[in-house]
């Protein structure tokens, strides 16, 4: 019987960790399917990809940024984690420089697919052209995809005067009501959603990071859309095992003495569940007056904290850290999020609500307190909290306006405690949390949809081989 080569797969992710890191778990998802899996990305980026694919045998390739575009990046800082939001557009100026080396790549070693962002809307074209199949990631689940899709397709959000005006999605299966100023960040760029959308049908389709009994409704009505494809392949976290060392270093090297000690402390802590964990995300920042709030809150709230703090100017008030020692640990930069939301001393997420942390919070099975900041958190928030249940929102007011401790307090308290409420809560995210494993195990919706969709790319390459029989003898030698 002849041997089935393995289908090469190039997986070209965003260089932000919300879409990087989901991309590298499916590269390693795709692996243990059976797939020769390769990473493209830029030299910068290399010390945030290396080491989560160590011990694996997802391949790394990369591609420099042109040196006009280096230029735009200063200090080699390739990456939007690690630039203000205020150099974002400089960034994306780079971004697109990267188009001519990236289709000479794609021409030069011709995968079998590719996985690219939604911003690589060009890829589809380029693809095409080499007869290559695209698959799009979007980084979102269905939820809030279906829900971006109404408002874009409805404008829904535009009939309404004041940002502070509530309107009820429409379309969708549940009844979920949203303020204008929290889906605006969405349609900043509502041009480009167009040239996405449109690359997006001449694609292959679509990988979800999501599993199927999570948003069972949204998988529908995602996939109900004509000509649209779609795979539910998540969690894809769940790609690292428990115990091994990808978890650790999943998105960087996580090695420095604060993870240790964090990590030491979590193992002390003698209660189950006691321990809240709070990050937002790979971007934000917050003020300091509201870091400073934060740190009051958590203190008030008398549970057990891991926070994340992003802002490395901001320093707690005198006496913070004297009087949470043993009871609380900040941790300054980056954190190993999965390893430490699924410690057993765990009990809780404060989060922004994006949608890796959505997910990994309901892998975990931990309730959440949910805080969204921007872009499609807001959307999210009303998955956790209304169609899940498995979250508490926190106080907010309006827009923009700083978060009192008291709220952060009173919501934290609720998520950890809040008598027969909370203890559905926590009983409705265990439950997620089992069907979450149970999707990514063999035969579970998530394990179906990957080998499903490696087998159907593999028969696509064997048709377009023999339609062209010398295909893979035309690969020329790569000279970057
Ligand atoms: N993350 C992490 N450590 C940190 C901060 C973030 O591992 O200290 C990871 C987190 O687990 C998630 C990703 O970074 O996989 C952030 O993605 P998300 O969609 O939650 O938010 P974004 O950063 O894109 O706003």
């Amino acid at each position: 019987m002849a041997v089935v080569e393995p289908l090469r797969v190039f997986f070209i992710p965003l260089m932000s960790p919300g879409h990087m890191i989901p991309m590298v778990d499916m590269a390693k998802l795709f692996s243990r399917h059976g797939a020769s899996a390769t990473i493209v990305t830029t030299p910068g980026n290399e010390p945030l990809v290396r080491p989560s694919v160590a011990g694996s045998s997802v391949d790394l390739l990369l591609l420099p940024f042109p040196p006009s575009a280096a230029e735009l990046l200063p200090g080699g800082r390739e990456n939007l984690t690690f630039m203000p939001k205020s150099d974002h557009a400089r960034f994306f100026d780079a971004f697109f420089a990267l188009r001519p080396s990236l289709e000479a790549l794609l021409r030069a070693r011709r995968p079998d697919c590719i996985v690219t962002d939604t911003m690589y809307a060009w890829t589809a074209d380029a693809a095409a052209a080499l007869g290559i199949p695209r698959l799009v990631f979007h980084g979102h689940g269905t939820f809030p995809q279906c829900v971006h899709e109404s408002l874009h397709l409805r404008g829904t959000h535009k009939k309404k005067k004041s940002e502070e005006e509530s309107f009820l999605v429409e379309g969708i299966p549940d009844r979920v009501e949203l303020r204008k100023s929290e889906v605006s960040s969405i349609f900043q760029w509502e041009a480009a959603l167009d040239f996405w959308k449109e690359a997006e049908e001449k694609s292959f389709g679509v990988v979800v990071n999501s599993f199927y009994a999570l948003e069972p409704e949204y998988a529908e009505l995602y996939r109900r859309k004509p000509g649209r494809r779609a795979w539910c392949v998540g969690p894809v976290s769940l790609a690292n095992c428990k115990g091994s060392t990808s978890i650790r270093s999943r998105g960087g090297n996580n090695n420095h003495p604060e993870v240790e000690r964090c990590l030491e402390w979590l193992d002390s802590v003698g209660t189950a569940g006691s321990v809240v964990y709070v990050c937002f995300g790979s971007l934000n920042e917050f003020e300091p007056e509201q870091l400073d709030e934060i740190a009051s809150g958590l203190e008030e709230s008398g549970y057990g904290f891991v926070w994340v703090v992003r802002n490395s100017g901001w320093a707690a008030e005198e006496g913070f850290e004297e009087r949470v020692k043993g009871r609380g640990v900040i941790i300054r930069g980056w954190a190993p999020q999965t390893l430490i939301l699924g410690h057993p001393a765990v009990g809780g997420f404060v989060t922004h609500c994006g949608w890796n942390s959505t997910l990994e919070g309901v892998a975990a099975g931990v309730p959440m307190v949910t805080w969204p900041v921007e872009y499609e958190q807001f959307v999210n928030e009303k998955l956790i909290c209304q169609v899940l249940g498995v979250g508490v929102g926190v106080e907010r007011g309006e827009a923009g306006a700083v978060v009192r401790k008291e709220a952060v307090a009173k919501a934290v308290a609720e998520a950890m405690g809040g008598g027969r409420e909370g203890e559905r809560r926590r009983e409705m995210a265990r439950e997620y949390a089992a069907m979450a494993a149970a999707a990514v195990e063999e035969g579970g919706s998530s394990y179906m949809d990957t080998a499903g969709l490696i087998q159907e790319l593999l028969e696509f390459r064997a048709q377009a081989q023999s339609a062209r029989p010398n295909w893979t003898q035309t690969q020329t030698q790569l000279c970057f």
